[in-house]
C-alpha cells in the first residue's frame, strides 16, 4: 500500500495522456485520493458483504452488545464540554458524566473546539496546542450528494441491469475541467454570477458524472415490498459550493434541482420509464452530513488528501494513532487516521481497547 501511495490522478498520468479514460477510472474518488485506495476499490467493493436486514443492523447489534454486557447508549446527547483535568464531560442539556477513560469517535475538530485545556500542565498543554493548530488547519475530505428512491418497479426490472452495487459514468467524455478549473471558478465568483448560471453548471456536472448505485434488495429481498424497489445513486458533490448556496438562501430548490437532475441523468439512459414509477424520493448532502453526522465540511471518511495528514497515515503505525497529547483520552474512527473508511474506524477501535487494557 505504502508503494502506490501517490495520488491516483498522477499515476493514471504516467501511462496515458487520455484526460477521458483518466476521468472515468478516477472521477468518482475524492480529490487525490492515494493510488491503492482508489484501484483497489473496483475490485473491493464486489467482495463487500452486508448483513441481513441491511447495514442498520451492524449497529443494531452492537448496540445490544454492549448493553447485553452492561453498557449504556445515550442517543440524542450531544458532548459540548469535555475537562480533562477534572475527567468529566458535560452535554448539550448540562448533564455531567465523570469519565475514567475517553475514547472520542467523532470529529477531533469538535473535540478541540470543546476541550478545555487551561488547567493542564504545562508540557501536555503544549502539546495539545500543537495537535489543535495541525487539526484546525485541516479540512474534512470530500463529500456527496445522495439520492434516495421508492420505486414502483419489482427487482427483477433492476436485476436485468445490473447487480446491487455499481458505478455508473454515462457519458465517455468525463468531467475535465467541470470539477476543477469551472468548479472554483464558480465558488469564487459566487457573488456575482446568477442562479441560472450555477444550475447551468448543475446540470453539465450532473450529465458527465460517475454514478454509485445501491439497490439493495438485490442483496437481500426482505428489504423491500412486493414489486417495489429501493434505490439510492450518489454523486461526490463539494460542500463549499453548497454551502455557498445555503447562505444565499436557495438550498431546499438546489437539493430539488440536483435531484431533479440525477433523475434525468438516469432515466436518459439506463432507466427510460423511472420518472413515472417514483413512489417517493429524499436527498442528503454534504450539508446534511455536517449537521446529522457532524463532520468538518461534511466529509464522509475523514480528512482531505488535498493537504497534508494531521494524524498518522502510515499503516506501520496506526497503532499509536489512537493517542493524544493527553493522558487517558484516545482517539479513533474516521479522524484518527488517514486514509479512512470503516476498516480504520474498526481497526483503531480496536487499538484503543488494546491500548487501554495495557494501560491498566
Ligand atoms: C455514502 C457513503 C459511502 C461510503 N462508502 C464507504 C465504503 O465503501 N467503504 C468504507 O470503508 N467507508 C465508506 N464510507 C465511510 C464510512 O461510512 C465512514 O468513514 C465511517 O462510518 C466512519 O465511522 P466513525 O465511527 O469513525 O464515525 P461516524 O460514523 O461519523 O460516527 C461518529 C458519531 O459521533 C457522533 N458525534 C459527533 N460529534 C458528537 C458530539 N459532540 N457528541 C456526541 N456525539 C457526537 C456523530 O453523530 C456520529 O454518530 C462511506 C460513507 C458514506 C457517507
Amino acid at each position: 500500500m505504502n508503494r502506490m501511495n501517490e495520488p491516483i490522478e498522477d499515476f493514471l498520468r504516467k501511462y496515458t495522456n487520455n484526460e477521458s479514460l483518466i476521468d472515468i477510472i478516477s472521477q468518482h474518488f475524492f480529490k487525490r485520493t492515494p493510488t491503492f485506495f482508489a484501484l483497489g476499490y473496483f475490485y473491493v467493493y464486489q467482495e463487500y458483504l452486508y448483513p441481513k436486514g441491511g447495514t442498520g443492523v451492524l449497529a443494531q447489534k452492537l448496540a445490544e452488545k454492549i448493553i447485553e454486557q452492561g453498557g449504556v447508549i445515550k442517543t440524542n446527547t450531544v458532548i459540548s464540554a469535555v475537562d480533562p483535568t477534572n475527567k468529566t464531560l458535560t452535554d448539550n442539556k448540562g448533564n455531567k458524566y465523570d469519565y475514567s477513560k475517553l475514547v472520542w469517535g467523532a470529529d477531533l475538530k469538535e473535540l478541540y473546539s470543546i476541550i478545555d485545556i487551561l488547567k493542564l500542565d504545562n508540557k501536555t498543554k503544549e502539546n495539545t496546542i500543537n495537535q489543535k493548530e495541525k487539526i484546525m488547519a485541516s479540512r474534512g475530505g470530500d463529500s456527496v450528494f445522495s439520492l434516495y428512491l421508492g420505486i414502483n418497479k419489482p427487482l427483477e426490472y433492476f436485476a436485468k441491469k445490473s447487480n446491487g452495487h455499481f458505478f455508473y459514468t454515462p457519458q465517455k467524455s468525463g468531467l475535465s475541467q467541470t470539477n476543477k478549473q469551472e468548479l472554483n471558478n464558480l465558488i469564487s465568483n459566487f457573488e456575482n454570477l446568477s442562479k441560472k448560471d450555477i444550475l447551468n453548471w448543475v446540470d453539465k456536472y450532473c450529465k458527465l458524472n460517475t454514478y454509485e448505485i445501491s439497490i439493495p434488495g438485490l442483496r437481500d429481498k426482505s428489504l423491500v415490498p412486493e414489486g417495489k424497489t429501493g434505490f439510492i445513486a450518489s454523486i461526490l458533490f463539494e460542500y463549499d459550493l453548497v454551502k455557498k448556496i445555503k447562505d444565499a438562501g436557495w438550498y431546499e430548490e438546489f437539493k430539488e434541482e440536483v435531484s431533479n437532475k440525477m433523475i434525468e441523468v438516469l432515466q436518459s439512459s439506463l432507466y427510460p420509464d423511472l420518472k413515472e414509477k417514483i413512489i417517493f424520493k429524499f436527498s442528503f448532502s454534504p450539508l446534511s452530513y455536517e449537521k446529522h453526522v457532524k463532520t468538518s465540511e461534511g466529509g464522509i471518511t475523514g480528512w482531505t488528501y488535498e493537504r497534508k495528514s494531521p494524524v498518522i497515515n502510515d499503516l506501520k503505525k496506526i497503532p499509536k494513532s489512537v493517542k493524544t497529547a493527553i493522558d487517558d483520552i484516545y482517539q479513533v474512527g474516521q479522524w484518527a487516521y488517514s486514509p479512512a473508511g470503516i476498516p480504520t474506524a474498526i481497526l483503531t477501535g480496536w487499538y484503543a481497547f488494546d491500548s487501554i487494557n495495557k494501560n491498566k
